[in-house]
C-alpha cells in the first residue's frame, strides 16, 4: 500500500530552501556509515530525481563524528526506491543532530541545554546576565541553551555554580560585573534558596547552622508550630537545642 505524500515534497524540490542535502553540518561533524530500515512506502516527489517516484520512509543508523568522537544515532530519512538514494526532511535532519549532540554531552559529562537553563533560573539571571557574570561573551549562554555544544572549559564553571555555596563565593567576587537590577534578583533568589533549605532541614529534623541571616526565620518557624519540638541547631558555640 502506498500513500501520496504532501509535505515535505511539494514545491520545487532540489532548489527550494526546504531541502538541504548536507553531507556535513560543520567541520566538526560528518557522516561515516548508514543502515536503512524502511517503515512505510509512499509515492512522492523526489527532490533529486525532480519527479514523482516510489519512496519509502524509514530509519537509518548513522555514525556522526563530533569533535573527533564517533556518535551513533538513529535518524529518520526518505529513500527514493527508483533512484536508490536518500534525502532528509530538514526537521528530521535537525532532530538527528540534536540527538547526536545530546548523546555527545551525556558521554562527555557536559550539561544539557535545559540543565544550563535550570542553573541560570535558580539564581534569577537572564542569559546575558549569566554570561556577563561568568565573564563570557554576551550570547554564549544563549547559544548553549539553544543546543550548541559548550567547551569543557565553560562546562566546569557552570557545574560549579550549580551548587549554591559555590555560586555565592563566585558572586562575592563578580558582583561588580552585574547591574543593580541583577544584584537585587540574585539576592532575592539566594534568600529563597536559603529559606527552602532551612525549611526542609527543620522538617526533616536535620542540623542547621544558626547565623544572623536565618535566625529570624528560625524563630518564625518555631513560633508557627509543628517544628517546635524537634529542632537541633548548631551554632558557633556548639550544638544547641532551641526547642522548648
Ligand atoms: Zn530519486
Amino acid at each position: 500500500m502506498t500513500t501520496q505524500l504532501s509535505f515535505p515534497l511539494v514545491g520545487n524540490p532540489g532548489k527550494s530552501k526546504g531541502y538541504r542535502f548536507r553531507t556535513s553540518r560543520n567541520d566538526r561533524t560528518r557522516y561515516c556509515r548508514d543502515m536503512y530500515k524502511a517503515i512505510k512506502k509512499l509515492k512522492g516527489e523526489c527532490p533529486i530525481c525532480e519527479d514523482i517516484t516510489n519512496l519509502s520512509y524509514g530509519t537509518k543508523s548513522e555514525t556522526l563524528t563530533i569533535n573527533n568522537q564517533k556518535i551513533n544515532v538513529t535518524s529518520k530519512v526518505y529513500r527514493c526506491e527508483d533512484g536508490k538514494h536518500f534525502f532528509y526532511d530538514p526537521v528530521d535532519e535537525e532532530n538527528k543532530f540534536q540527538d547526536a549532540y545530546r548523546k555527545y554531552r551525556q558521554i562527555n559529562g557536559l550539561l544539557q541545554p535545559e540543565e544550563i537553563k535550570e542553573i541560570r533560573k535558580k539564581y534569577g539571571l537572564s542569559q546575558r546576565a549569566l554570561a556577563r557574570f561568568l565573564g563570557w561573551g554576551e550570547i554564549t549562554i544563549q547559544r548553549y541553551e539553544s543546543g550548541a555544544i559548550q567547551d569543557n572549559a565553560h562546562n566546569i564553571p557552570l557545574l560549579l555554580i550549580k551548587e549554591t555555596s559555590n555560586f555565592e563565593k563566585f558572586y562575592e567576587k563578580r558582583k561588580e560585573q552585574l547591574d543593580a537590577k541583577d544584584i537585587r534578583k540574585i539576592n532575592k533568589h539566594l534568600d529563597e534558596i536559603k529559606q527552602l533549605t532551612l525549611f526542609s532541614a527543620f522538617r526533616e529534623g536535620r542540623k542547621y547552622e544558626v547565623n544572623r541571616s536565618n535566625l529570624k526565620l528560625i524563630r518564625h518557624l518555631q513560633s508557627v508550630g509543628d517544628y517546635k519540638y524537634s529542632i537541633p541547631i548548631r551554632t558557633s558555640e556548639g550544638e544547641l537545642a532551641l526547642a522548648s
